[in-house]
């Protein structure tokens, strides 16, 4: 398919806004990737469609993911049976505490940022979306991430960053996120990112009208009531006594919402499926499908993503659980 030049988004200015400012912006954008989804034609439509047809999308991957390169990606996905995927980029490169003086630069996987997300969705309109991310410690982090939800991104994050979770900074992107109608996805990893997961339910009714995406280690670990922070147990196995913080967060607060992706979403389904079973019957409309891997294949054995979606069509508790799992949701959440 022919490839379109974006906007320039370099030459746009930040400045105050509203909700309405953003809107003609981002349908823009939604009109644009559905005239070229249809300029594509039957031959798009045939490479995007998962086997049987049914909508999945994923709503975590990256750009440059460990290297991967953006043809691999696409090949990927599309392996996978994704029909839309949203990427996350990372913040820019920077040597700060919310970096680890650098360390943790680029997801801590290469992963690129803000204009690369961008810029791919715009190559491959109807079937990329993007979000927008900064490394929240800089004074500009919100004017960078508001740029680029100006330009039509989805959600903000991955936030994965050395932060307290109820700092000051991110009390301004968990507010700018409700200013622009999208969610935030961040990353749960003791001692490592976003700190304080046991008192966040502070953050969660301070913030009633921002969506939360609850991710990673930290995240899934706790789902289970016996489990202790520890940050070399992140991938904890065996049963799990319903009831941990994780469990109750999805429980008690409309806008806290679960994303399946990763090593730590498949751990926490695999472990004990009897519970998974239950976890997801109750949580049915809260767990959204992501990948979040770096594989270059895309199927079983060797990827990830590809063994949660087998693992979901297996212990989801209907059909109709399962298709708010791979799709429903997260259309209603992202508004995609
Ligand atoms: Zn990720
Ligand atoms: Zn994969």
């Amino acid at each position: 398919m022919a490839v379109m030049n974006p906007p320039n988004s370099l030459g746009v200015q930040a400045s105050p806004l509203t909700r309405q400012n953003r809107l003609p912006n981002r349908r823009q954008f939604l009109a644009s990737s559905t005239l070229h989804a249809l300029a594509a034609g039957t031959i798009g439509c045939r490479m995007v469609s998962s086997q049987d047809g049914e909508a999945i999308i994923d709503i975590h991957q990256h750009t440059n993911y460990s290297g991967r390169p953006d043809d691999v990606l696409l090949a990927h996905q599309r392996a996978m049976g994704i029909t839309k995927t949203i990427l996350l980029p990372a913040g820019r490169p920077m040597n700060s505490a919310a970096t680890h003086e650098g360390v943790s630069n680029g997801l801590e996987a290469k992963c690129s940022g803000n204009e690369a997300c961008y810029q791919f969705a715009w190559a491959h309109p109807g079937e990329f979306l993007f979000g927008a991310n900064e490394v929240p410690d800089l004074p500009d982090a919100t004017r960078e991430i508001e740029k680029y939800l100006k330009l039509g991104a989805v959600v903000i994050g991955e936030q994965k960053f050395g932060v307290e979770c109820d700092s000051p900074e991110m009390q301004r992107i968990y507010q700018l996120a409700a200013d622009y109608r999208v969610p935030i996805l961040m990353h749960w990893q003791y001692k490592r990112y976003n700190y304080g997961f046991e008192r966040f339910y502070r953050m969660l009714k301070k913030y009633p009208r921002t969506i939360f995406i609850g991710h990673a280690q930290t995240w899934w670990a706790n789902i289970d009531k016996n489990y202790r922070d520890d940050e070399k147990n992140l991938y904890p196995k065996g049963e799990v006594t319903p009831g941990g913080i994780t469990d109750r967060y999805l429980s008690d607060y409309a806008n806290m919402y679960g994303d399946l992706s990763a090593g730590s979403g498949l751990n926490s389904l695999k472990r004990d499926e009897n519970q998974a079973r239950d976890f997801l019957q109750r949580h049915q409309d809260k767990l959204i499908y992501g990948s979040d891997c770096n594989d270059l294949v895309g199927t079983v054995p060797g990827c990830q993503g590809a063994e949660t979606i087998a693992t979901l069509r297996r212990l989801a508790p209907s059909e109709k659980a399962l298709r708010k799992l791979l799709s429903g949701n997260s259309k209603r959440i992202f508004k995609v």
